[in-house]
């Protein structure tokens, strides 16, 4: 048992301020689970959940650990309103919202006794998510798989500001799988650390073993944020994102875009390992990952990395 605390520790009753991304296809009761026997933060992704198949998870989950964990609600997903009758129904106590305005659900959450976390890109997100009562934000950079900011900020440039808009305790995420880099975002002022790409490559995590064999052998460069005319997205590049490349060169539209990426593309790339023609969400930070490790390991690993670098920070890890 740790003795450190901090706001972050404390809103979620957690050992350790490290909390692993909710992620489409990635992150069920699982991998959720097994990070919060580990002393982080487990999320359950309810992106790629039908309705009943979240109640299940959240069921599982609850079995699983009598530790404190959250679920990632995307405020994009079509059936939301489903979603959150399931949470609250549920008695799930932390809800992290992503991908929308966080005006809409906070309050009713918040009614329910729910402890609310927004991710942003931007400090103007910050702040609308301070005003509307979430108790925390993830300030989520550049590097982050998946669903990102059209505004390319850095997590570098994004902690700093973020920290300074805001009163409310602030989580890094972008480009952390180490204590090592840790250590960097809680020296610019997060209280906390989100990481997404690094819980992929875990055992307990429900990608396809192609995508997480794929993630553990990329190099630099290897990933780039793209479909900015949609909803811009950081992917490997393969096959299918080459199509969207040659799409965006001659001038496609809109339209055209959501043609190409058509329907159920993360689902065939991460889930069901089609590495070719699969939507591939994946972070900047893969290039450095080069093991697939229980996520109880990932947990012990970064935290044990981030404590030697601050009682020594200067020193090579
Ligand atoms: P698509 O529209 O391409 O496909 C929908 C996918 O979601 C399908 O694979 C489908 O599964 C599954 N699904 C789960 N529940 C529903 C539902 N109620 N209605 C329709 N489909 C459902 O979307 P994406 O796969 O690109 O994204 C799915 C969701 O994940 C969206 O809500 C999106 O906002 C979110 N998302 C979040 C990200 C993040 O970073 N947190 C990143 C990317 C997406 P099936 O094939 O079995 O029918």
């Amino acid at each position: 048992m740790t003795n450190f605390s901090n706001r972050v520790t404390k809103l979620f009753g957690i050992e350790y301020p490290i909390i692993q991304a909710g992620m489409i296809w990635a992150s069920g009761w699982r991998l959720a689970s097994a990070v919060s026997n580990a002393g982080g933060l487990g999320i359950i992704g309810s992106g790629s959940m039908y309705p009943d198949v979240l109640r299940e998870h959240i069921q599982k989950c609850k079995a699983a650990t009598t530790k404190p964990f959250g679920v990632n609600v995307p405020l994009l997903y079509p059936d939301i309103d489903k979603h959150i009758d399931i949470i609250i129904e549920e008695g799930v106590k932390i809800v992290f919202t992503s991908a929308g305005n966080p005006k809409t659900w906070t309050g009713i959450l918040k009614e329910k006794g729910i402890t609310v976390v927004h991710v942003v890109s931007s400090s103007k997100f910050a702040l609308k998510s301070e005003e509307v009562g979430c108790d925390a934000v993830v300030a989520e950079g550049f590097e982050a798989g998946g669903h990102n900011g059209r505004e390319e900020t850095t997590t570098m440039v994004l902690i700093p500001a973020v920290v300074d808009a805001v009163k409310i305790p602030v989580i890094a995420a972008g480009g952390i799988a180490t204590g090592r880099q840790m250590l960097a975002a809680m020296v610019l002022g997060a209280e906390g650390v989100q990481m997404g790409s690094r819980f992929v490559a875990s055992e307990e995590a429900s990608s396809h073993i192609n995508f997480k064999n794929l993630v553990t052998h990329s190099a630099e460069g290897d990933t780039q944020l793209t479909l900015k005319q949609l909803t811009p997205v950081r992917m490997m590049k393969n096959e299918f994102f080459q199509q969207v490349q040659q799409a965006e060169l001659r001038g496609a539209t809109k339209e055209e875009l959501a043609a190409l990426l058509g329907r159920a593309r993360a689902k065939k790339g991460m889930f069901e390992g089609n590495l070719a023609e699969g939507e591939l969400e994946i972070g900047q930070v893969s290039s450095l990952l080069k093991n697939i490790l229980p996520a109880s390991v990932i947990v012990k690993t970064v935290w044990d990395e981030f404590m030697s670098g601050l009682a020594n920070p200067l020193k090579n890890l």
